[in-house]
């Protein structure tokens, strides 16, 4: 019997099994696929989460990041540099066996090539059962992302919103393209209800569009469209993006439903942990993959009588954050064009926000420095919007 199962060895379930056999619990990491695997992402990790890692991470970091070309369905672009990294751009096979390597390095045994088929929870132990074995333990962490069993299995009540995505990579082979060094592309015009990228790695660019807010109609037709008109893709042979859901924070009431049951827990995707502004999940799958750790290792060390400490701390440091990026995130996808225009006439403002990816302000923080500006900006949106609705009827009539 072991301390703690985690299923799921991405970046929640690997800073979990760190951090537990560091605190010298017994723990079994089970992975579907085998590291390096390839895995739909951005990879873009905001700079505050060198405050979360160990800096020898950065031996997989491909970019820093010090400059975002802002786009309007490829035109009128504007471009705001930091001299301090605003992010780093990882491909996550490197990336997701770095940590699981530090993981095992930690005393953690991992076993690859294995999915969790079902997971049952009794009085005095879990028990997963995967197509080689059956494993007991007295906790087991669910870890194992967007379409997690443990979710479904363990806590069948809470549902949350899936948003969807697309990636694409594109290798440069010796082809230049005109994005500049440690530059990344952002554009609000690619994609209704969400935006486009394009991040920097070593001999590759990584592309792809999410759509955070209304629903959407062939994406992949979306794609190639912000391919067609993306000028650092130009004279490049890009590839069909792959899809994959993203686990968004919408604050429904299913979805602030305890992540803890007596013997159980979720971290990262499982839990629905990704920002509602970007969709940034990495960096609270590491994030919630801490808290869990010290739950579990103070219920089981016998400091708590039970795994609650973690849904506290869940509600206390995240879901505030993310409903201040879910306000933020109304704002800027509703009047896309209004906003992009905005930050071109005050560039200064999106170093604003890229303090909250530096890690030296909050979204909470920035909605406190700007709220009177964006109510009175929204206010002006909405009679914009108005206006424009009423002359085109009247010029129809
Ligand atoms: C297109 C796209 C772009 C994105 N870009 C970014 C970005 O740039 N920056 C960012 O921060 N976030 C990004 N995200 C979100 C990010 O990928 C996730 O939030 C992050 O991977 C969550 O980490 P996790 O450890 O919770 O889950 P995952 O990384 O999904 O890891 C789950 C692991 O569990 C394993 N697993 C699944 N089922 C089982 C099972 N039954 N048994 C055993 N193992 C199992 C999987 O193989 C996987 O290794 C993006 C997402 C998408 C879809």
């Amino acid at each position: 019997m072991h301390d703690v199962i985690v299923v799921g060895m991405g970046p929640g379930g690997a800073t979990v099994a760190t951090h537990l056999a560091r605190a010298g619990l017994s723990v079994l990491g089970l992975e579907w696929k085998t590291h390096p695997r390839y895995k739909v992402c951005g990879g873009a990790l905001s700079a505050r989460t060198d405050r979360l890692l160990e800096p020898d991470y950065h031996a997989v970091v491909e970019e820093t990041i010090h400059r975002v070309r802002f786009q309007y369905a490829g035109a009128e672009p504007f471009e705001s540099f930091s001299p301090e990294p605003i992010a780093y751009m990882v491909m996550r096979d490197r990336f997701d066996a770095h940590l699981v390597r530090q993981a095992r390095e930690a005393g953690a045994s991992v076993r690859e090539n294995e999915r969790a088929v079902t997971v049952r929870e009794h009085a005095d132990r879990v028990e997963v059962e995967t197509q080689q074995g059956r494993y007991c333990a007295k906790v087991v962490v669910g870890a194992d992302g967007a379409n997690s069993l443990v979710a479904r299995t363990l806590f069948p009540e809470r549902r949350g919103r899936m948003v969807g995505a697309l990636e694409g990579e594109v290798p440069l082979k010796g082809a230049i393209s005109s994005l500049g060094a440690g530059t990344i592309v952002l554009d609000l015009g690619a994609v209704a209800g969400g935006y486009g990228w394009v991040f920097p790695k070593e001999g590759r660019l990584s592309i792809g569009i999410g759509g955070f807010q209304g629903t959407r109609r062939n994406p992949r037709a979306v794609y190639q469209g912000f391919v067609k008109t993306e000028p650092a893709l130009d004279g490049l042979a890009v590839p069909d993006g792959l899809g994959h859901p993203i686990p968004l924070y919408a604050g429904k009431a299913t979805e602030r439903l305890p992540l803890t049951t007596s013997r159980a827990l979720l971290v990262g995707d499982a839990a629905h942990l990704v920002d509602p502004m970007l969709g940034e999940g990495i960096y609270y799958a590491v994030a919630s993959g801490r808290m869990a750790a010290g739950a579990i290792a103070d219920h089981l060390q016998e400091r708590t009588a039970d795994l609650r400490t973690y849904d506290v701390q869940v509600a206390g440091e995240l879901y505030p954050e993310f409903r201040a990026a879910a306000s933020l995130a109304w704002a800027v996808y509703t009047f896309p064009l209004l906003v992009h225009g905005a930050l071109r006439r005050r560039p200064a403002s999106v170093h604003l926000y890229a303090d909250v990816l530096k890690g030296h302000t909050t979204y909470q923080g920035l909605l406190g420095a700007i709220g009177d500006r964006l109510r009175n900006f929204i206010a002006r949106a909405i009679r914009e919007k108005v206006a424009s609705a009423v002359t085109l009827r009247s010029a129809r009539r």
